[in-house]
């Protein structure tokens, strides 16, 4: 999608340090962390939001990537949250779905 900031971060246009990728998906860090360690999963195809997810097998590569990056930060023995925030009410600001994964402090419940 043309205007769409994630969708240029997966094809390149807008560089960012990649974290992770595969052939569904790629992971980055979020540009005002809310962690130590905070990355946004996101698909390679445009999704706008959850509510828009039609294969779910779409959702087993973001969580996939997810536990992937903590595996490899060492984030699966101490913990971390991982996040889709939708529509409004859950304050979602950028309309491609992404996955945030936050670790590296004591997370608090509940969520704000
Ligand atoms: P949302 O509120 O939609 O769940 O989260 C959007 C996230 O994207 C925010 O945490 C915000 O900091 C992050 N973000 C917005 N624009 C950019 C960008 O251009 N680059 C990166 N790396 N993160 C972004
Ligand atoms: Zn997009």
């Amino acid at each position: 999608m043309d205007d769409c900031i994630f969708c240029k971060i997966a094809a390149g246009t807008i560089p960012v340090k990649k974290l992770g990728e595969d052939d569904h998906v790629v992971a980055f860090p979020d540009l005002n962390p809310q962690a130590p360690f905070h990355a946004l999963v996101i698909p390679k195809l445009h999704i706008a939001s959850l509510n828009d997810v039609r294969d779910p097998m779409i959702m087993g590569q973001l969580y996939g990537m997810a536990g992937q990056l903590a595996r490899s930060n060492g984030f699966d023995k101490t913990g971390y949250r991982t996040v889709i925030n939708t529509g409004p009410d859950a304050q979602q600001t950028v309309f491609h779905v992404h996955l945030h994964v936050l670790a590296g402090r004591q997370m608090t419940w509940p969520p704000g």
